[in-house]
């Protein structure tokens, strides 16, 4: 733009230039003309004078033409050898010093026989080019002398001049300021606006629907026009976005909240195996609470087990080259020991070609494994349980059918007591099984109210020569006058059986199983009172590991640790039939000391209202 401006501001200055010059150059022409003119009208009149050497008229009329006009700036006469010998302005003393010092004008040679016409030259001073007009003086054909006069510049010439200087200057200096006038409005009412509609433009493209653009003021109908449609589409579009996104937000939260509800750990992968989004259940499975796990990468989160499953199949996941659902079965001790169920699912875009991620589903089946482990285990027990009695009463009854004779009475008496006692044992296997399958069904149970002390009593009695035989102490403490309570007589005698039961098998020689009945504020403090009752004993005790899960159905820490008999039902009833109470049972234990097994159970009164136990369990509780 600037060289553009420069190159046409030159040439427009040099026309100028050009033009002015050539109108000075005409009026230099008219200088010599009119010089020449001057001094050919001058030669012919003093030449007479000259031959006739008559210089006192030569100097009159001289100074007569000299003081008449105005264009004359000197005039001088030399004779043959170009000496002066008169001149103008120059004083007489003058003239006689320089006629004394014999001044010359330097003509060319032959000036006269050449030059008929005179001679004319100019030269610059201040005041402006003075034209020297050299005119031969000649009379009667004879060359006397030359004759030289000065003509002063034309005033118009002499301003012309400096016209051209300046025109050509103002030519100049008016190119630049148009064009720099022309520029700051081009950038204040085009440029600028296009340059704002371009940044919006832009800004548009990368998603920033906010983006408007100002009205310039006095910027051209296209313009505005192009701008008002510009920031209305702005506007369309972030109204269309508001709206979508309400939307997308919308659906998000749904399928958020549907992710952290769901049972399953869902981890969503993209294809670089980056975790985009955990729910819940996948934070507690691979203990990532509190972690920003988002952004990690899968493979080094993961417990190391799971790594070492997954790592070759995600990587086909996230190559293409496993399509299909694939699943696999993971047990890890760390951060917890745990058993898990992965399912790997390609996530595909809407034309179902490209992967866009990998959804990694994760279900927790400790439960389910150590549930089916602890139901082979019950299977074998039973088989085992059920087939000892078994074996022994066919083995005493055919032993008394084939060799009865030959038996004393007291043998024959033994004999049967055994089968009668391997019986009652059968009995209460298959019993414990029918009880517990029957406590989970729905059948309805009568409560009335129970006198404790009855059933305790004839727990006592049942269990008082087994304890007895083991040399263990077996007693009760009732609080005196302790009210009735809401209850099911028959079903808390099977908790009583199977508590004290429980209580002498785990208990050795010489310990203390103690049954114990007493009245305790209700739940919360609450004004109701309920019967505590507890059974405690000084046996081996619990482990703390183990306390959570002895009241599952099939669990028996003999199983691991020692071999005594059961079923490992026998807790499983108790908690069924005291959760029938709308009570729970707790425990506390500690391994050498001893375990106290306690529940509380309603008061019975006249109306009967069930005062629900304190559901806040203790610190070694379970229901
Ligand atoms: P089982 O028929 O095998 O006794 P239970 O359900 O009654 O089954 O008991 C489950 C497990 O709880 C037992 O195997 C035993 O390890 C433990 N247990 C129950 N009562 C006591 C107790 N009083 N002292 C120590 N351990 C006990």
């Amino acid at each position: 733009m600037a060289a553009a401006t420069l190159v046409v501001s030159l040439i427009m200055s040099g026309l100028t230039f050009w033009a002015v010059n050539t109108i000075q150059q005409d009026a230099r022409l008219s200088d010599t003309r009119f010089g020449s003119d001057l001094g050919l009208l001058l030669a012919a009149n003093v030449a007479p004078l000259v031959g006739e050497d008559n210089r006192t008229e030569l100097a009159r009329f001289s100074h007569r033409f000299y003081s008449s006009t105005s264009s004359v700036r000197y005039m001088l006469y030399a004779d043959a050898d170009g000496n002066i010998f008169f001149g103008i302005p120059f004083s007489d003393s003058e003239v006689q010093n320089s006629l004394s010092i014999r001044r010359r004008i330097q003509l060319p040679e032959n000036f006269a026989e050449h030059y008929d016409l005179p001679l004319v030259r100019q030269h610059l001073t201040p005041d402006g080019e003075v034209t020297d007009v050299f005119v031969p003086l000649l009379y009667e054909g004879k060359y006397l002398g030359a004759l030289a006069i000065g003509t002063n510049p034309n005033p118009t010439a002499v301003a012309s001049s400096h016209l051209t200087r300046d025109v050509t200057i103002a030519v100049f200096v008016s190119i630049w300021v148009m064009v720099i006038l022309g520029a700051v409005f081009n950038a204040l009412q085009i440029t600028k606006p296009i340059k704002e509609l371009v940044v919006g433009v832009k800004n548009i493209a990368k998603g920033n629907f906010q983006q408007r653009v100002d009205l310039p003021v006095g910027g051209g109908i296209e313009l505005g026009e192009l701008i008002a449609s510009f920031n209305e589409m702005a506007e369309r579009l972030e109204r269309y976005e508001k709206q979508n996104i309400e939307e997308l937000t919308a659906e998000k939260a749904k399928l958020e909240t549907l992710v952290s509800t769901i049972a399953d750990g869902a981890v969503l992968l993209d294809t670089h195996l980056q975790i985009v989004l955990v729910n819940p259940t996948a934070r507690r499975i691979f203990g990532w609470e509190g972690k920003a796990i988002e952004g990690t990468n899968a493979l080094y989160s993961f417990p190391v087990a799971v790594q070492v499953e997954l790592s070759r199949p995600l990587h086909q996941v996230a190559r293409g080259e496993l399509r299909e659902e694939a699943e696999f079965r993971v047990t890890f001790t760390e951060p917890t020991n745990r058993t898990i169920r992965i399912l790997l699912n390609t996530v595909l875009d809407p034309s179902r070609e490209i992967i866009k991620g990998i959804a990694v589903t994760v279900q927790d089946i400790t439960r389910e494994v150590e549930l089916n482990e602890a139901k082979s285990q019950f299977i074998s027990n039973v088989s085992h349980e059920l087939r000892t009695p078994l074996f022994n009463i066919k083995s005493f009854i055919e032993t008394l059918y084939e060799y009865g004779e030959d038996l004393s009475e007291a043998e024959r008496q033994e004999f049967l007591e055994t089968a009668n006692r391997e019986t009652d044992r059968l009995t209460r296997l298959v019993n414990d099984v029918l009880d517990l399958s029957r406590l989970e069904s729905c059948k309805v149970y009568h409560f009335e109210a129970v006198d404790l002390a009855q059933p305790i009593e004839q727990i006592l009695r049942t269990y008082q020569l087994n304890a007895k035989d083991k040399g263990i102490e077996l007693l009760q403490e009732i609080e005196p006058d302790l009210p009735s309570v809401v209850g099911h007589y028959d079903l808390l005698l099977q908790v009583f059986a199977n508590l004290v039961g429980n209580a002498l098998k785990f208990t050795e020689a010489g310990g203390k199983v103690v049954i114990r009945a007493s009245l305790v504020s209700g739940p919360e403090g609450g004004l109701a009172k309920v019967v505590r009752v507890e059974i405690a004993d000084t046996g081996i005790g619990i482990d703390p590991e183990d306390q959570a899960a002895i009241f599952e159905r099939f669990f028996r820490v003999e199983n691991r640790v020692h071999t005594l008999e059961g079923t490992g039902l026998g807790l499983s009833i108790v908690r069924n039939i005291v959760q029938r109470h709308r009570s729970h049972v707790c425990l506390v234990s500690e391994v050498g000391v001893g375990t106290t097994f306690w529940f509380d159970l309603a008061v019975y009164q006249d109306e009967p209202t069930i005062a629900l136990p304190s559901t806040e369990p203790a610190a070694l509780a379970q229901q």
